[in-house]
């Protein structure tokens, strides 16, 4: 089956080798861009998020290359994720678009429409090709990870602007051909050995920023105006507190296994927020106390307009600056964001925080919000 699936960042280098591996056709559509939010926003509601929008937008684009079937993932809990995958399936069929719509989710009883859902998916597939492709995903996907966390290191370190870019791209081409685990092994190794040598040696000590907020928006680098890269540009050092290897690890696997615990997070946010209130708003919260905790120079929160549990967390976190003694700027971003002032909002967040660290040297609190 020619199946397509939305984008999230470079995770479609791990999904295309997961389908291979189930012995389907993956269809990739175009990387995220300005059409794609066009082509969703215009046949969305107007209310719904903008991951839904651009994941719509995927989903169209794909159709047009020829995809019969569409894979998404679903969720339960009290965020909108939950029925993304059927209103976009009643959505396509209401434009009269005949695709088979498959939604992975963590199963939870009744179990006979996951078990239909995994039989369409898994039905051309013999077992070791399937253990094959899995390995192979699972492989590809750290190894983006740590590719892009070595680039985030060097970006304001390098020695030619724009550098670690154009070698991680290269790697990624790389990475998404590979056919082996050695192979995508071979490329890791390379990248620890290539990336530090784009940095400059006498280049000062970095800002450093931690990266919190939903998911998607952190890790789709068209949702969130590539934030990554603008801010590596602009000297500083990003830190991640989003891994998407973690997310399976923890909503897949444990989950299935009924091993996940939120009592680390609950730990972290105590005294901001008591518990899960859906997507990553807990995350937010835990993970900027620890941020806090590690003294980072600051925080960037980044959220889409009307994101539930991202709206609970901006509320908290002028107090958590303030109490922790941590500079946090929140972002939203919808189709209507303009490069240009969201630039300019990071550039004076980054100046602030620079003037904090140079001149007072100790921690004070200051909130930018949007
Ligand atoms: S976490 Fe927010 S943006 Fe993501 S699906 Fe839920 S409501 Fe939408």
């Amino acid at each position: 089956m020619k199946i397509t699936f939305p984008h999230m960042g470079n995770v479609y280098i791990a999904v295309e080798a997961f389908l291979r591996g189930l012995g389907h056709e993956p269809v990739t559509p175009p990387p995220s861009s300005r059409r794609t939010l066009e082509l969703g926003s215009f046949h969305s509601p107007a209310e719904v998020c903008l991951p839904f929008k651009i994941a719509l937008g995927n989903m169209l684009e794909g159709m047009a290359q020829g995809a019969e079937a569409v894979l998404m993932i679903g969720g339960w809990g009290p965020c909108r994720l939950g029925y993304y995958a059927e209103i976009q399936r009643l959505l396509l069929q209401a434009l009269g678009r005949e695709v088979e719509f498959i939604t992975l989710e963590v199963p939870r009883r009744p179990y006979a429409p996951y078990a239909a859902n995994l039989r369409k998916l898994i039905a051309p597939t013999r077992f070791s090709s399937l253990a094959r492709g899995a390995g192979l995903s699972w492989a590809k996907l750290k190894a983006v990870e740590e590719l892009e966390g070595l680039a985030l290191k060097v970006r304001p370190r390098e020695m030619r602007p724009g550098a670690a870019t154009e070698y991680l791209q290269e790697q990624l081409e790389r990475l998404r051909a590979a056919e082996t685990a050695a192979e995508v092994e071979e490329l890791r190794q390379a990248a620890r050995r290539d990336l530090p040598q784009l940095a400059g040696r006498e280049r000062n000590q970095p800002l450093r920023l931690g990266i919190v907020g939903e998911i998607y928006t952190v890790v789709e680098p068209f949702a969130n105006l590539r934030l990554e890269e603008r801010l590596g540009y602009l000297g500083v050092e990003v830190v991640r507190t989003i891994s998407l290897v973690e997310w399976v690890t923890n909503h897949i696997f444990k989950k299935a296994a009924g091993l996940s615990s939120l009592a680390p997070l609950r730990r972290l946010a105590a005294g901001y927020l008591r518990g899960f209130i859906g997507g990553h708003g807990l995350e937010s919260i835990a993970r900027s106390v620890a941020l806090a905790r590690q003294n980072l120079d600051g925080i960037i929160h980044i959220l889409p307009l009307s994101c539930m549990p991202e709206i609970v967390a901006r509320g908290i976190l002028p107090g958590l600056s303030r109490e922790q003694g941590i500079p946090v700027l929140s972002l939203v971003v919808d189709e209507h964001t303009a490069e240009a002032g969201f630039q300019t909002r990071l550039e004076a967040f980054v100046d602030l925080v620079g003037r904090r660290v140079g001149s007072l040297g100790h921690r004070q609190s200051s909130v930018s919000r949007s």
